[in-house]
């Protein structure tokens, strides 16, 4: 972050600065153990803890403060006081944000957001010095914190923005005030509390809020609800795709390889070879999406194509792994119906003998849980799967929705069972998929998979 005087933060807060120091800030923190002189610390409630009751003991240590409730016998000209902390953030966020007139990519979808995100960065990195958004942080707690790595040395930055219902895409657009967008896709994924899928639709809709109407908005055409969603919107569109009619980036020619795909983009009729080291159709989509970002940005497509060559899966997001014979899908990061499907067409296209998929419950999906995992128990049959082993409550209706079209389809309630079984039947040319929400802890069947198979 670049130096503010105090002063400066309590204006752009809506405070008189006349009433404060003119300290400089170095960095903004929510965290009370970083903060000490030269610290902002803005003081948000928690689940557990209100941080307000540190703001005594981060003054004694010489830092500055944001607070919502008077704090007694803190001195006035270091504590500037704030309706709600969490929307002074965001403001001072955007406030800080607007010193930077450098091209900001937004993004956002229902799945596909941080491994597009992984991709745009990798593009944009061949030219220019870029900052990403690092891990989950994605909320309006995240992207803040995102806004403030920013300094006078990057030349380019992409966001990630995440939602769990309306209005949050608003706020998190208003901060980072991209002038590009990207909407990977419109899933299901919380649709608990948007009531439907044009729910969803509706509420990534509002990135473009934050956006000037000349902003481009990237969107996957092969969508079946974006590219109605985008009709009549001012900003320009750019659609990538694979079968849809009009794409001005397009994958052909996709072939799937051992630990890579590769394929051909056909930007605007100019044609270029890429190899990408992820499988998978869905991550095609998010490497062309990337790459139209790149383009938008005057990325040279040869300079786009490195990059997604260099490309580094991260996480547990879909891994692959080969240990004696046995191929293994790490993919235990998070699951959503949309993503579940995805990767049970990774699995179909791996040339293996025998497919086997070990599915846990995906969580937060409400009263239409029960609905999708019926619905992936049928893609896991229709997409040629010859083992599904079930894990966890919600779980049974896996195997339910395969409606015995897989051979060998069981239900566990217990994880050390499950391991058991799939131990005493796996054997070479087997591949094996583990795909959960972050909940289920599917890695721990992964080390006890590990440690049967050996290396
Ligand atoms: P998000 O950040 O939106 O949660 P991730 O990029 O972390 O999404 O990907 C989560 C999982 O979703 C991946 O492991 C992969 O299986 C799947 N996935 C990634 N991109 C897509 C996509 N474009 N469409 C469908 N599934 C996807």
């Amino acid at each position: 972050m670049e130096s503010m005087k105090l002063t400066e933060i309590a204006s752009a807060l809506g405070a008189d600065p006349e009433n404060y120091t003119a300290a400089e800030i170095t960095g903004v923190t929510l965290d009370s153990r970083e903060a000490g002189e030269g610290s902002l610390f803005i003081a948000v409630k928690g689940d557990r803890f209100d941080a307000h009751d540190f703001v005594p003991d981060v003054l004694a240590r010489g830092a500055a403060a944001v607070c919502e409730r008077k704090i007694d016998g803190a001195s006035p000209d270091r504590v500037i006081y704030v309706p709600d902390t969490r929307r002074a953030l965001l403001r001072l966020a955007k406030y800080y944000r607007a010193k930077f007139d450098i091209p900001v990519v937004g993004l956002t979808g229902s799945v596909g957001k941080t491994t597009t995100k992984e991709m745009v960065a990798a593009v944009l990195s061949q030219k220019y010095k870029t900052l990403a958004t690092q891990g989950n942080f994605n909320n309006e707690i995240g992207l803040p914190k995102m806004c403030f790595k920013l300094d006078s040395s990057y030349e380019a930055a992409v966001f990630e923005m995440g939602m769990s219902g309306f209005g949050e895409i608003s706020r998190l657009t208003d901060t980072a005030r991209p002038t590009i967008g990207i909407i990977t896709n419109i899933g299901v994924s919380h649709i608990e509390m948007l009531g439907s899928r044009e729910g969803i639709l509706k509420a990534k809709m509002e990135i473009l809020e934050g956006m000037p109407d000349s902003a481009p908005l990237i969107i996957n055409g092969d969508n079946d609800l974006l590219p109605k969603g985008v009709e009549g919107i001012p900003n320009p569109v750019v659609v990538c795709g694979i079968t849809c009619k009009e794409a001005d980036c397009r994958a052909e020619n996709i072939r799937q390889l051992q630990d890579s795909m590769s394929f051909v983009i056909n930007y605007r009729g100019s044609r270029y070879d890429v190899n990408l080291p992820a499988v998978g159709m869905h991550n095609v989509y998010n490497a062309c999406i990337a790459f139209a970002c790149g383009m938008l940005l005057n990325v040279t497509p040869e300079q786009a194509v490195r990059g997604l060559s260099e490309y580094v899966p991260t996480g547990m997001r879909q891994k692959i792994v080969r240990k004696n014979g046995i191929t293994v899908i790490e993919d235990c990061y998070n699951a959503s119906p949309d993503s579940i499907k995805a990767s049970l067409r990774v699995l179909r296209d791996l040339d293996c003998s025998r497919r086997i998929a070990v599915l846990g419950d995906m969580k937060e999906l409400g009263s239409y849980s029960r609905a999708a995992h019926l619905e992936c128990g049928a893609e896991a049959a229709a997409n040629g799967t010859d083992v599904l082993l079930a894990y966890g409550p919600e779980a049974a209706a896996y195997v339910e929705g395969a409606e015995g079209k897989i051979p060998t389809a069981l239900h566990f309630d217990d994880k050390r069972e499950l391991v058991m079984k799939l131990c005493s039947m796996l054997r070479e040319g087997d591949a094996v998929l583990f795909k959960a929400s972050r909940a289920m802890k599917l890695e721990e069947a992964i080390e006890s998979v590990y440690e049967v198979i050996g290396e």
